[in-house]
């Protein structure tokens, strides 16, 4: 294994840094921590680049700000400095949850949340949860920009709907409602640096009764990107949450994923992962929505 010639541009403005992807075209990627795409190129996962473009030097990109929506996370924000911000700790302990089963420290601390969604694969610990959230991604081109359901942002494994110079710059994440729950459940085959072999993020919205309002089940590793599972969300809305009901849940949502068979587990063993994580993903968001949110 060796690591391909590739010459670094460090550009100071976005602007600087699409006209960079621009001129290389296919020859350029974006670099922001470089644990997938140094890794990528080292194994010829990615073949015939030879610029990389980092966005370490751009100002604006580091920053958690609050706005009159919620969270505006810049793309260089990394797992471990999300998961530290008080107001993501108080709003998004889900993020907080899935950022925790993500890698270990050095990853974490390295990688950015950005980048784990630009990489697009089907594995991801946070994408389910952005999806969950209703997370918006803001992508910039130097000349124009565009907003994006994180949801919207996926074509396939490992490809994203990007067009080639754009910059993912922000994740928007919108305040939760006061009667959300959300939660992120993950089985990994170790404690840490273990990729999901399943993971389920739940969304449950109360009403003032206690009755389900509104739900979303989102499938990560189960299928070619992560997605909601139509039946298991139609199926809770309007019911009482229950055991009986969060089962049902569960098994619906196994129906829903499209997992393969590898060395990590079968398509059989993955369903029943499904089943079991909706079940404790959705235990936990009932909870948190009934203490009255999050
Ligand atoms: C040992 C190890 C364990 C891991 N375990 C896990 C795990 O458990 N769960 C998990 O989800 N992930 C895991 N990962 C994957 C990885 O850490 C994440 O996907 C990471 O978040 C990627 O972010 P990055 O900044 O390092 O991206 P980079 O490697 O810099 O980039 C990744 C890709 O996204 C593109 N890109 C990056 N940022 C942008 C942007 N702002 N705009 C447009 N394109 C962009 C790059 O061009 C590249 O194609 C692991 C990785 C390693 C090495």
């Amino acid at each position: 294994m060796h690591m391909p010639d590739v010459r670094l541009h460090e550009p100071g403005s976005l602007k600087n840094a699409c006209d960079l992807l621009r001129q290389f075209s296919d020859r350029a990627r974006v670099l922001a921590g470089g644990t997938d795409i140094l890794v990528d190129l080292r194994q010829d996962r990615v073949t015939g680049v030879d610029q990389l473009v980092s966005l370490r030097r751009i100002p604006g990109l580091n920053d958690i700000e609050e706005t009159a929506d919620g969270l505006r996370i810049g793309a260089m924000v990394t797992p471990t400095a999300a998961a530290r911000h008080e107001r993501i700790r108080e709003l998004f302990p889900a993020l907080v949850d899935a950022i925790g089963s993500m890698a270990g420290w050095q990853v974490r601390s390295l990688a950015t949340m950005a980048g784990n969604i630009a990489r697009a694969v089907p594995c991801s610990d946070l994408a389910p949860v952005f999806v969950v959230a209703d997370a918006e991604v803001q992508l910039n081109a130097g000349t124009s920009k565009r907003r994006l359901f994180v949801r919207d942002c996926f074509a396939g494994p490992r490809l994203t709907v990007f067009r080639h110079d754009e910059i993912l710059t922000h994740i928007l994440l919108p305040f939760p409602r006061s009667s959300c729950g959300l939660s992120y459940r993950k089985f990994g085959l170790r404690g840490a640096n273990a990729i999901a072999v399943a993971g389920v993020a739940a969304g449950l919205w109360l009403n003032a009764r206690g009755m389900i309002e509104e739900a979303r089940i989102v499938l990560g590793a189960v299928a070619p990107i992560p997605c909601v599972s139509p039946k298991a969300s139609a199926f809770l809305a309007g019911r009482k949450p229950g055991d009986d009901v969060f089962e049902e849940a569960g098994r619906l949502a196994a129906q829903d994923a499209l997992p393969i068979c590898d060395v990590r587990g079968s398509d059989d063993y993955r369903r029943d992962l499904v089943k079991a994580l909706t079940v404790d993903a959705l235990n936990e968001a009932v909870e948190r929505a009934r203490k009255g949110g999050n």
